[in-house]
């Protein structure tokens, strides 16, 4: 990062978010699924050059909901947000790619939807923080944690799409 009058910063973090290959847990909510929108939020994915690794529709059991969002067990919305994401069909997905968590972040939006910039998927499909569509790992952690959770490791696949060459120099 070259600024001027300042001294060069190293940022080590930001540098291997650049670099790494990642992979991030991105999940449809029952409310995309029932509304949808699984082939609208596939599509920005794809459109942005990620690569996808892992696809399945799945009724989420309880004790599964309750382990993904274990961190936020005591908040009040907990019972709300689990009743949420067991009442129908999520999609799952893992992604692939450089950068690909804190990326994916930026194209899912803020939780609230309502102050979700526009062109961002909740700020463009969604109202409300408690129906708001989709779900994307928060740290590179996180990412390879909640695909453990979500996906068995035979659905997960190694692919190299045609494409790569032609987004990756
Ligand atoms: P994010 O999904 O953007 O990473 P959080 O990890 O803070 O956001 O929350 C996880 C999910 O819990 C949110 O996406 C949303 O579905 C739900 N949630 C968060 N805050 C609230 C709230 N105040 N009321 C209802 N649901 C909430």
């Amino acid at each position: 990062v070259i600024t001027r009058n300042k001294p060069l910063i190293f940022l080590p973090h930001l540098v291997a978010s650049m670099t790494q290959v990642e992979t991030t847990y991105i999940m449809i909510k029952p409310d995309g699924v029932q509304r949808g929108l699984v082939g609208e939020i596939i599509t920005r994915f794809e459109k942005k050059g990620f690569k996808l690794s892992g696809l399945k529709l799945f009724q989420c059991p309880q004790d599964l909901a309750e382990e993904h969002y274990k961190d936020l067990k005591s908040k009040p919305f907990f019972p709300k947000l689990i009743e949420y994401i067991t009442s129908g069909p999520v999609v799952c997905m893992a992604w692939e790619g450089i950068g690909v968590v804190a990326s994916a972040r930026k194209l899912i939006g803020s939780t609230n939807p309502l102050q979700a910039e526009p062109g961002t998927i909740r700020g463009d499909l969604a109202v409300q923080t408690g129906r708001n569509v989709v779900h994307g790992s928060d740290s590179p952690e996180n990412g390879q944690r909640e695909i453990a959770l979500w996906f068995k490791e035979s659905e997960v696949c190694e692919w190299t799409p045609a494409q790569a060459p032609w987004l990756i120099e």
